[in-house]
């Protein structure tokens, strides 16, 4: 294999039967939640497909062709994914517009993905999948293989394609070139016109289960507990288990108890939180929104693994072995006490709301003000009573 690949070993087989059999089909839509593996598996079968010396469907990964798909420069392989568009952009041709600048920083994103195939494109200002991109790709579809052997369009999260992008696609996979394979990957694959998913073979990329992630984790180093905590907190996405192997829990640790403290409007050194702090987390966290949406979206998220961790411990302190963050039991039994009437249920799911409606691009500020003001009053209300 050779792009690294977690958890999705029945598909890359079935992939290798049917290029052992002759019978790959003209496209297919992988289909699954981010950071369960898509692009990999994608990169991978592309590497099948071109490779010039397979063994057994699977690529060599010493022949030429291999070394080019390493890099993803093969002549036979058209890489689409979302583009910035420079105000005088052509139809034609995705570069058209674009500075030398940012044409390198393409490159590099591009070249990020060669060493790790679970890196997410970073591409400021590419929002969509531009027409021209697509009418670039069938343009050199259609001038013949550069190489000889097969041609494969990767085109990396379909659901970006604007209404014109998507109407040239559907035209190519209504008639599609000789010997090319057209591989879609979709995270929200609703998200594509009918017409496109008839064309594609769908196949569902599943996250790998908890247990898999653990002994990925222990096989690069981590010890059981962090192995296991990131297993919890990453849900199944490879994406998050990669930033979270890298993080330092401890930081992590405290900035997540600092929220915690300026919601309660406890001390933090020595000083008080009052509702110029909360004022002050709010934007801190919409300035980091901006700056990384995934590390923003996981800090909501370690609020809710702190919620549960509490509400497990409310519910039954001897299950201390059953929580996740289990280097932050005596603050979380001390929260349990200090709160002992807590609606977990209530403010957990206030905080997946606000989770959701981040995606959906509400005002952020008034997102993050009604969630930390209620979350403040119900801790305001459901301190003990001395
Ligand atoms: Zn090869």
């Amino acid at each position: 294999m050779i792009f690294e690949l977690i958890n999705q070993d029945s598909l890359y087989q079935a992939f290798r039967h049917l290029i052992c059999s002759g019978r790959i089909g003209s496209a297919y839509l992988l289909c699954g939640p981010d950071g369960a593996g898509k692009t990999s598996l994608a990169l991978n079968l592309a590497s099948m497909l071109l490779c010039r010396d397979p063994n057994d469907g699977e690529a060599c990964g010493d022949c030429p062709a291999c070394a080019k798909i390493r890099h993803l420069n093969h002549a036979n392989f058209y890489f689409i994914h979302a583009f910035p568009r420079p105000k005088n952009a052509s139809d034609a041709d995705p570069y058209t517009g674009l500075s030398d600048e940012d044409i390198g920083m393409i490159r590099d994103e591009e070249q990020k993905l060669c060493t790790d195939p679970y890196y997410e494109l970073n591409i400021p200002k590419a929002n969509n999948i531009l027409i021209s991109s697509m009418r670039d790709m069938k343009r050199k579809l259609s001038a013949g293989q550069a190489e000889p052997g097969r041609q494969v369009v990767l085109i990396h999260q379909a659901e970006r394609c604007t209404d014109g992008a998507f109407g040239a696609l559907l035209k190519v996979l209504e008639e599609p070139p000789r010997q090319t394979t057209f591989i879609l990957t979709s995270a929200n694959p609703q998200l594509l016109p009918a017409t496109i998913r008839s064309r594609c073979q769908t196949l569902k990329c599943h996250v790998p289960p908890s247990e898999s992630i653990v002994d990925y984790l222990r096989g690069k180093g981590l010890d059981d507990s962090d192995a296991r905590r990131i297993a919890n907190l990453s849900g199944g996405n490879m994406r998050l288990v990669r930033t979270l192997s890298e993080s330092d829990f401890s930081e992590l640790d405290s900035s997540i108890l600092n929220v915690w403290r300026i919601i309660m409007g406890s001390k933090i050194e020595d000083r008080w939180m009052t509702m110029e702090d909360m004022t002050e987390l709010i934007e801190r966290y919409v300035k980091l929104e901006k700056e990384n949406p995934m590390e923003f979206r996981n800090y909501l998220r370690y609020m809710i693994f702190f919620l549960r961790d509490a509400q497990l411990l409310a519910a039954a302190p001897e299950a201390v072995d059953r929580i996740i963050n289990t280097h932050l039991r005596e603050k979380l039994l001390g929260f349990t006490q200090f709160y002992p009437d807590f609606s977990y249920f209530d403010m957990i799911g206030l905080i997946e709301q606000t989770l959701a409606d981040t995606e959906r691009n509400l005002y952020l500020p008034a997102l993050l003000g009604r969630l930390f003001l209620e979350l403040r009053l119900e801790c305001l209300n459901k301190r003990k009573t001395p």
